[in-house]
């Protein structure tokens, strides 16, 4: 289950950052998270939100841009979405791929109050 874990990954940014700013409540959060796979949104927020019970994030809005990251075939020059981080050229089967941009995750920023 990789969305738990980019859920509870947001989830600590998000604490971390709302200690910094001494902040009581989180209301919102704007991020980003860019991955060599599909993404399911409900399923990040719905990690996000079991896990934030009982803290200061406690039903905060989700606001994350997903994006899905792809990756450029080193034989056939193609380029293609990976499947859950394989990369495996759909055109001529190669596995010898590059990523192309940046994967990870970011909170932009929290709504605090
Ligand atoms: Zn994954
Ligand atoms: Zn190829």
């Amino acid at each position: 289950m990789h969305e738990s874990s980019l859920g509870k990954e947001v989830l600590r940014l998000v604490l971390a950052r709302a200690d910094e700013e001494g902040a009581a409540r989180v209301c919102a959060v704007r991020g980003w998270i860019a991955e060599t796979e599909r993404l399911a949104p409900e399923a990040i927020a719905f990690h996000f939100e079991a896990h934030a019970r009982g803290t200061k994030a406690e039903g905060a809005r989700l606001d994350l841009a997903l994006r899905w990251v792809e990756a450029e075939c080193k034989t056939c020059r193609s380029h293609y979405r990976p499947e859950h981080h394989l990369l495996l050229c759909p055109a001529c089967g190669s596995t010898e791929g590059t990523v192309l941009g940046e994967t990870g995750l970011a909170v932009e920023a929290i709504e605090v109050e």
